[in-house]
């Protein structure tokens, strides 16, 4: 029987050891060496999109559409932004300087932080795993990939890919799971790009302190979403519906969790929602193949656990159907929990959706404040007042205003959490940044050789 091959921490040294002699050869940091392993990343999902959608299917049984528009698209339009940016994005940016250096330059000079280690989650298994891999291999990096275990099949996928299209002297996938990915935490990376759950978060950071590795911390949490009376009652909530069941069932890091609105709307807004869904998934939720299942029976349980706690019992006003066989549970909507049950105190992460009733649309405020910073709050309203206070006093990795989840698609904006909800940030420009160290370049000639700055340091010196 063939052995197989144990991923210990003399591997990691191995791998890591690989990696380091590639990088230290300086082909990474080369302009050509980027372009031609982002082309060749844009050709493997161009060339495989097919068996991508199907895989992310098979591991989460996610809607093509779903698939496509919120993998696959998103991917590409990373591949091909940094294509055209990236000659941009690796020159250095001139600053000015000083009279104290008079005559001289400055310049801002990005360089690769060296080997870096990605490590993804399983919601969103392609996105997650690629889209910093486009941002480290931009800036010029050896990475190595650790893709998560809770979706194999799609893990698998992207080591047999990247090994096919990819230079594997510097751009390396490690499946596995915890023990694996702790053989990797062992080693000294020069960044550490992480997407995950806060727990895992500390982990990742604390084995990089030993390091002194810097580290971009992808996070989650309890991302809000307030509406106002004052709005597009039916757009608002099939808003709300697409950034809730519509990406991946609720399991999606900004996916709202909680809505709060005005006691005397909910009523309104619940109807809403309600039709909307029914129009959206039909009358028996469970048998549409418009939603991804619940990854694991693990999670299903989780999710269950925070249905069953007494104190949100009654408060089912839509759905609450499940079937542990399918791993299917229905979009849910509950009225009025209270705010220390455990659906209000953890990361719901799934369909559930738990609506606060405040007397005025301000409460909200002090609602969201008072807890963990969260990575998106959304605000659904037409008062400008309303507006600028919420992005003024919220704080939160990104926020949407009459709109949910579609801020992660503007390659402009940075995507990262502050706070619980994580640190650093990529996407688009964000991406190449977040892999790269700012060199603080100055440049002198011979000229202008001011002899007060050396001793003797004599009083008139001191006056000028
Ligand atoms: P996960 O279980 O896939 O774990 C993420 C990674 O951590 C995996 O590669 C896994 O192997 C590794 N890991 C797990 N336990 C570990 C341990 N004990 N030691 C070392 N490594 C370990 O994903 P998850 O954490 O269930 O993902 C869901 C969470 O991630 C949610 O909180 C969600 O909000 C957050 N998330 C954030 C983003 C973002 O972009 N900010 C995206 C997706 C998910």
């Amino acid at each position: 029987m063939a052995e197989i091959a144990v991923f210990d921490r003399e591997a990691a040294e191995r791998v890591v050891a690989e990696l380091r002699e590639s990088y230290n050869s300086g082909k990474t940091r080369s302009y050509e060496w980027r372009v031609n392993q982002l082309k060749n990343l844009l050709k493997l999902v161009c060339e495989n999109e097919e068996e991508m959608v199907q895989t992310v299917h098979s591991d989460l049984y996610k809607p093509e559409f779903e698939a496509f528009a919120h993998e696959i698209a998103l991917l590409k339009g990373s591949c091909k932004l940094a294509l055209k940016e990236l000659r941009r994005w690796m020159a250095p940016e001139k600053v000015k300087t000083s009279i104290t250096t008079f005559p001289s330059s400055g310049a801002i000079v990005p360089e690769p932080f060296g080997v870096v280690l990605v490590i993804s989650a399983w919601n969103y298994p392609f996105l997650l795993s690629l889209d910093p891999v486009v941002g480290a291999i931009a800036a010029g990096n050896a990475v190595v990939l650790k893709p998560s275990e809770i979706s194999p099949r799609t893990s698998s996928l992207m080591a047999k890919l990247l090994a096919k299209y990819l230079d594997t002297s510097a751009v390396k996938v490690v499946e596995g799971a915890v023990p694996e990915t702790n053989a990797l935490l062992e080693q000294k990376w020069d960044k550490i790009f992480y997407t995950g759950n806060g727990r895992v978060g500390r982990i990742v950071m604390a084995a990089a302190a030993k390091h002194l590795t810097p580290v971009v911390l992808e996070l989650g949490g309890k991302s809000p979403v307030v509406v106002d009376s004052e709005i597009n009652l039916q757009v608002a909530s099939r808003r709300i519906i697409a950034g809730k069941w519509g990406c991946n069932n609720g399991q999606a890091c900004i996916a709202p969790d909680y809505i709060i609105t005005p006691k005397e709307f909910a009523p309104k807004l619940v109807e809403s929602l309600k039709q909307e869904l029914e129009r959206f998934y039909g009358k028996n939720p469970l048998e549409t193949k418009d939603l991804s299942r619940i990854v694991n029976a693990k999670h299903f349980d989780r999710l269950t656990r925070l249905l069953d706690d007494d104190r949100v019992s009654g408060k089912i006003v839509h759905g609450g159907e499940k079937d542990k066989t399918k791993l299917q549970i229905a979009p849910t909507l509950l009225l009025d929990v209270p705010r220390d049950s455990l659906i209000m105190t953890e990361e719901i992460f799934g369909p559930l959706l738990p609506i606060l009733t405040v007397d005025k649309v301000e409460d909200s405020f002090e609602i969201v404040n008072s807890g963990t910073k969260p990575l998106a709050a959304y605000l659904f309203t037409n008062n400008k007042k309303l507006k600028e206070r919420f992005v003024a006093c919220i704080s939160a990795g990104g926020v949407a205003i009459n709109e949910t989840a579609l801020h992660l698609t503007i390659s402009t904006l940075p995507f990262g959490g502050v706070g619980e909800s994580g640190m650093g940030a990529y996407h688009g420009k964000f991406s190449f940044d977040a892999f790269s160290h700012k060199k603080a370049v100055l440049y002198r000639s011979f000229a202008g050789d001011a002899p007060m700055r050396y001793p003797p340091y004599t009083k008139g010196k001191l006056r000028i």
